[in-house]
């Protein structure tokens, strides 16, 4: 019989328990004893959901405090030399480890795969080594015996572990380390092999990158070592892609079963077939999309799991969620709100351990054995596609007449920027920041407020109004040179769209991990985007009435709108953006008719949305691209385009950010040292930047001669002509007064450039 497995489910509870738990402890308000207490009545919650839903292949150690990845590098005793004076395997060590401490910086942070989910990255010497401490793998393994569930523990391969992480020597090859980490990994999977666990699986979620042979070799090496031991049977776990070119290399690897992402590459099954599967092999097929929130196609799963079963056999074969359940959110019966139509089409985790079970009675007993459930599932398919919610024929006919619209601005960088020059008259390297200013309590509290209906509209303006009119003055008092309203209306930069766009739906209790305590609730695409009415143009416009000085309009880029939340599956991703770009189309040029001058698009996502593979990359950045130029290419010449890009590997999408052609792109660089600006000059990039010359991320107010000396730096490097001064990214979660002493530091660092010859 086909049985059905999860292969990690959200871990935060269904109220984000954790977060509280751990926020609490974090603030030392409960004890040590009072989280884990929190965390094993979590664990338990978990276990039981999917036992009672009837999952047959129920993790354990996919919980963590904080992130998995920590969690193997803690295990295997990966802990850098600054953290080692805390007490050895205390919680002391690891949360500094995730978080940092006053003197010790945490380890880095970076996305998993292409998801939103961050890890922490892992940090090897070149005398690294492995040894095994305390064993949570196993505690959790028992911890779930205890319970009566038996489990199987989820580890993160060698491979992909030592990938993610790096080597604090960078001429050294995190994956050199290989035989060193072996000896510890096995001695991990003799012990839960001995406390009697059959079954392990392993993610290897690597095999759906470009390899290279030696790692491909280090694959081999490691499961060959692995298998000559006791040790449970492995599943060895990919997804989000396909295994394409490794497909060879996994399935001759010693382990007894593979699972593959059907969602994201459904075409897998083909190569499974073509290939020949290996006799007695586990095949797990992830047929219910573990990073959307939509119903699935149940009848079309069902024919993927039946397939499956054609070439594996009915007793081999495990009907599963794409990849681990931890990107999506828990309960859709929580939204207590929500139209029961709407909610209808949509699946959250525990919505989809009851397709997983489903499906596998479905796969067992026959069709007809869930008829009831096929029938209902059609239904709600119909209804979603017949909705008036999702289909806007304006926006259709726009979208058709985009063929007709021209790819760029008119005019080439230099004209525009002699033509902007004239109005704006800014001196050499102009200041400005990223768009919001401090979100104090007090920010919050009016809005928590005016949410509520405490407080009228009219109410919530007039306050926004005088926080609006307080900034422009401290900027004009800082003497910055292109001003913002500040952002106080917002409170996410995604959100705040979202709720002025039609086609958008929102939850109260759709969180889903971001990293750590931190949790994202993005919302929902689910037809046709359109804006009815301005989003900003008010806010800015009462902003430039106060002052002769230029303020910036500040929109969200169609792209970031569109990774940072769930986007429909209906139609592809690249329609969705474009439908996106037409509404912050006519969001700017209704601020330039406005008389707003700079315009700013914030794309920070564009760099995180480039597929996996390489292959992929130059259509996704082909389609990203003109959805910037859809937004930003029909203002004049005389208007400034700006663009802001958070943290990022520049050098892959060099001329993706040339050909976006903004005026003016703001990147985040104080931490690396203006290093990345190396991609720019490299680049031979033309038009101007703003290398952000402070940390936004600490509360630490730099000095000048620390900023100014970043600026000579940059100079070197870019002309300083084309240079601007500006902060990382936006300051929303700063303090006023660490803000004030930073933007004065930092105009006074500009205005010493200026005056070097
Ligand atoms: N304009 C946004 C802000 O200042 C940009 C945020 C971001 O890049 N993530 O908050
Ligand atoms: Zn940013």
């Amino acid at each position: 019989m086909a049985i059905a497995a999860t292969l990690g489910f959200p871990r935060m509870g269904p109220r984000r328990e954790l977060k509280r738990a751990l926020e609490s402890f974090w603030q030392g308000k409960s004890t040590e004893a009072e989280l884990l207490t929190a965390a094993a009545d979590i664990k338990r919650l978990r276990w039981q959901l999917q036992r009672e839903a009837g999952i047959d292949w129920i993790p354990s150690n996919d919980f963590s405090l904080y992130d998995h990845v920590l969690d193997m590098a803690v295990l295997f005793d990966a802990v850098p030399d600054r953290f080692r004076g805390m007490p050895e395997g205390s919680l002391v060590q690891y949360f500094a480890m995730a978080r940092g401490t006053d003197g010790t910086s945490a380890l880095e942070m970076t996305k998993w795969f292409d998801t939103n989910y961050h890890y922490l990255v892992p940090e090897f010497s070149a005398q690294q080594n492995f040894s095994m401490r305390v064993n949570k793998p196993l505690a959790e393994y028992l911890e779930a015996r205890q319970l009566g569930i038996e489990t199987v523990p989820v580890l993160l391969g060698p491979i992909s572990f030592l990938r993610l992480g790096k080597v604090r020597e960078q001429s050294i090859e995190p994956l050199s380390l290989l035989p060193r980490l072996l000896p510890a990994y096995i001695e991990l999977l003799t012990a839960l092999h001995e406390a009697g666990s059959q079954w392990v699986q392993i993610d290897e979620p690597c095999l759906v990158l470009d390899l290279t042979d030696a790692e491909r070799t280090s694959l081999r090496e490691a499961y060959e070592n692995i298998a000559a031991q006791s040790v449970p049977k492995i599943m060895l776990a990919t997804y989000f892609g396909s295994i394409a070119d490794n497909l060879e290399t996994a399935l001759a690897l010693p382990v007894q079963g593979l699972h593959v992402d059907l969602v994201r590459a459904p075409h897998q099954l083909d190569d499974l077939s073509r290939h020949g599967w290996p006799q007695d092999w586990r095949l797990s097929v992830g047929v219910i999309d573990g990073r959307n929130v939509w119903r699935a196609d149940m009848s079309e799963a069902l024919a993927q799991v039946e397939r499956a079963v054609s070439i594996a056999g009915l007793g081999q074969v495990h009907v599963a969620p794409s990849c681990s359940l931890l990107h999506a959110p828990w309960d859709v019966e929580l939204e207590s709100d929500m139209q029961p139509e709407v909610k209808s089409w949509l699946a959250f985790a525990v919505q989809k351990l009851s397709e997983l079970c489903v499906l596998k009675r479905g796969v067992n007993d026959g069709k007809d054995a869930i008829s009831n459930h096929l029938a209902a599932n059609r239904d709600a398919r119909a209804s979603r596609k017949a909705s008036r919610r999702l289909h806007n024929p304006d926006v259709a006919k726009r979208l058709a007449q985009l063929e007709s619209l021209p790819l760029a601005r008119a005019a080439a960088f230099a004209e525009r920027k002699s033509k902007q020059q004239e109005h704006l008259q800014l001196p050499s390297f102009p200041t400005t920041t990223i768009g919001s200013f401090p979100q104090t309590q007090h920010v919050r509290d009016m809005r928590a407020k005016w949410r509520k209906g405490q407080m009228s509209d009219a109410e919530y303006e007039l306050f926004l109004q005088s926080e609006i009119r307080r900034w422009i003055a401290i900027q004009e008092e800082l003497g910055l040179d292109v001003l913002v309203h500040g952002e106080f209306e917002r409170t996410d930069m995604v959100e705040y769209f979202g709720e002025k766009l039609d086609g958008f739906l929102f939850t109260r209790h759709g969180w889903v991990q971001s990293y750590g305590s931190r949790c994202v609730k993005p919302p929902i695409i689910v037809g046709d985007v359109a804006r009815p009415n301005p989003m900003t143009v008010s806010w800015t416009s009462y902003a430039q009435s106060l002052t002769t000085r230029p303020v910036k309009g500040m929109l969200t880029g169609p792209v970031t709108i569109l990774q940072w939340s769930f986007v429909r599956d209906d139609l592809p991703r690249d329609e969705v953006c474009r439908q996106i770009a037409l509404a912050i189309r006519d969001e700017v040029l209704d601020l330039e008719a406005a008389g707003i001058r700079v315009i700013q698009i914030d794309e920070p996502a564009l760099r995180e949305g480039l597929p996996l593979r390489r292959a992929e990359w130059d259509s996704y950045l082909d389609w990203a691209v003109r959805c910037f130029h859809i937004a930003a290419s029909g203002v004049q010449d005389e208007t400034q385009i700006h663009t802001h890009m958070c943290y990022a590997e520049f050098h892959d999408i060099m001329p993706a950010i040339q050909a976006m052609d903004a005026d003016v792109i703001s990147i985040e660089t104080s931490r690396s040292h203006m290093e990345l600006l190396q991609a720019f000059e490299a680049f031979h990039y033309t038009n101007d930047i703003g290398p952000g010359v402070y940390d936004i991320h600490s509360p630490r107010v730099p000095t000048v001669d620390e900023m100014a000396g970043l600026l000579r730096k940059a100079a070197t490097v870019i002309h300083p002509a084309q240079l601007w001064v500006n902060p990382d990214c936006g300051l929303k979660t700063r303090g006023e007064a660490e803000t004030l002493a930073a933007l004065r530091a930092m105009v006074t660092a500009a205005r010493q450039l200026r005056h070097e010859p």
